[in-house]
């Protein structure tokens, strides 16, 4: 058990009595222990030494969770308020998160690694955000009165709750990717068992005791810590209606096969190598720029990382120095330093994963032209790491690393990249940097992919739909697409004759 006192001198009083403990499952209103006692340390990436002691919940504690959030279901104290009401409700709840910002943030920054300020700025502020949006929702979900052909047919559909949702989040944005899931299971009426990674299980414990302060009945948003047996537990509950999970490729293939044979419904935010390609015309200064925001932010732990860049012949050779003199000036350091701007890795094994790759693109012999190094210390540290490259089918080109490792490649035609970006498993994000409009709309078509960015990377909001094609997910995420994945439809008809 760690005390409040070894933490990180950098926390505030308020974020580290939270961190220290103790940790409960939070089901319904209580905060329980799990039933046979185990528990897990999370750790601060920028040291490797715990934080604190989580409950491990197992295959009890999710069967209780479930139970609790199905009776919450069932007897509509929140599906059956009015619709008014539970957008106050969710309001209040965005209000909380923001008006605990820094605690969140920091809290986040701890347990993650992020720095601080980009916690607050993106994770803390986009959260609040994904909440308000789907807080609008509520008093909007209405189904349709239809012209049949038969007379004296009333036939009109309903949106109903899709019902119980065990929702399982990664450790890469934790607070953002819970309120991203949340958002709309609350919009639609659902109820929630949500499990964030074991990992990085404290702001999504903080969040669920918001929840409750913000008024939230209690049973609705149950949360439970653990790693991916209790996440495989949730999925295989047979009272949960809804899978929703953001996390590796492997995993959900798992999960959907699983949801497959139990035919619930099931949305997928899966893994990417997705592709960034500066055409020849473009501001190379703005595209440098972009190319090294896509692939090291958040140390390159972004499902959407641009980690193949694709450069023209002409412009190669400065578009990489470009890169590595931005790399070379990255201020890596603790997410609680306020100068850092590249935290470190997750954890120990997402490090030795991470080197590797970078062993493996040396020995199938592509170029390292900066980085892959370490910082001195403790901490899961790497540097940004930048290798040239000839052939797609080198390792590092192919698989998904999830670190700040960019692979560069050179094309010569539009044709050649599109074919080359798009022969890949995955399918969640691309990128194009042109000046040429023509050029532009015609590779945002060409390129499979769940998101086509140009003259930016990483552009979102509440209200436009993300996920992936192919083997980067099911489904999507944020708008109207998002908030219909936790709604059934149901279709009424009424004989008048
Ligand atoms: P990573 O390998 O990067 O940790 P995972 O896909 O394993 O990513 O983890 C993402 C989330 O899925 C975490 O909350 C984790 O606990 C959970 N998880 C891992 N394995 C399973 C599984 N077999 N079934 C359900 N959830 C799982
Ligand atoms: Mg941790």
């Amino acid at each position: 058990m760690t005390t409040a006192s070894a933490l990180p001198d950098a926390l505030s009083d308020t974020a580290r009595s939270f961190a220290a403990g103790p940790h409960r499952l939070l089901i319904g209103g209580e905060r329980l222990e799990a039933a046979d006692g185990r528990t897990f340390e999370t750790l601060d990436p920028s040291t490797g030494r715990p934080i604190a002691d989580v409950p491990q919940a197992g295959a009890e504690d999710v069967d209780r969770a479930v139970r609790v959030a199905r009776a919450a279901f069932d007897d509509g104290r929140w599906s059956g308020i009015a619709a008014a009401k539970r957008t106050r409700a969710m309001l209040a709840l965005a209000d909380t998160v923001e008006a605990h910002a820094d605690e969140l943030a920091e809290l986040e920054s701890l347990d993650n690694g992020k720095p601080v300020k980009l916690a607050k700025r993106v994770d803390v502020a986009l959260a609040a955000e994904h909440l308000r949006y789907f807080a609008g929702w509520p008093t909007k979900i209405a189904g349709e009165t239809l012209p049949v052909a038969q007379p004296d047919m009333h036939c009109y559909t309903r949106k109903e709750p899709v019902g119980v949702c065990g929702q399982i989040i990664p450790w890469n944005f934790p607070l953002l990717m819970a309120a991203w899931k949340i958002g709309p299971a609350l919009a639609a009426g659902c109820t929630i068992v949500l499990k964030p990674a074991e990992q990085t299980p404290l702001t999504a414990l903080r969040l669920g005791e918001l929840a409750l302060d913000a008024g939230l009945p209690e049973g609705v948003l149950n949360v439970i810590t653990g790693d991916g047996e209790t996440g495989a537990a949730l999925v295989d509950h047979k009272d949960v209606d809804k899978v929703a999970f953001t996390g590796s490729t492997a995993v959900g293939r798992e999960i959907g096969a699983k949801a497959g044979r139990a035919l619930k419904r099931v949305t997928l935010e899966l893994g990417g190598k997705s592709p960034n390609i500066i055409l020849p015309d473009a501001d190379l200064d703005v595209a440098i720029r972009g190319a090294y925001q896509a692939i090291y932010y958040n140390t390159g732990q972004a499902c959407n990382a641009g980690s193949r860049l694709f450069v023209h012949s002409d412009q190669y050779d400065d578009v990489l120095a470009g890169l590595v003199e931005a790399a070379g000036a990255a201020r890596i350091g603790p997410g609680l330093d306020p100068g850092t701007q590249l935290g470190p890795l997750i954890s120990a094994e997402q490090e030795e994963r991470v080197r590797g790759y970078i062993e493996a693109g040396k020995a199938e012999g592509a170029e390292l032209v900066t980085g892959g190094g370490a910082r001195d210390g403790d901490g899961y540290f790497v540097e940004p790491t930048l290798f040239s490259a000839t052939s797609d089918d080198l390792t590092i080109a192919r698989e998904e690393i999830f670190g700040p490792v960019l692979v560069a490649l050179p094309y010569d035609s539009i044709e050649e990249v599109a074919r080359r970006a798009n022969d890949t498993e995955y399918g969640l994000a691309a990128g194009v940097w042109t000046r040429d409009l023509a050029k532009a709309h015609k590779l945002a078509a060409l390129l499979r992919a769940g998101d086509v960015w140009v003259n930016t990377w990483s552009a979102g909001d509440p209200a436009a739909p993300f996920g992936g094609f192919k083997a980067s997910g099911v489904g999507r995420e944020h708008g109207r697409e998002g908030l219909q994945a936790y709604l059934e439809n149901k279709t009424v008809w009424v004989n008048l004759a």
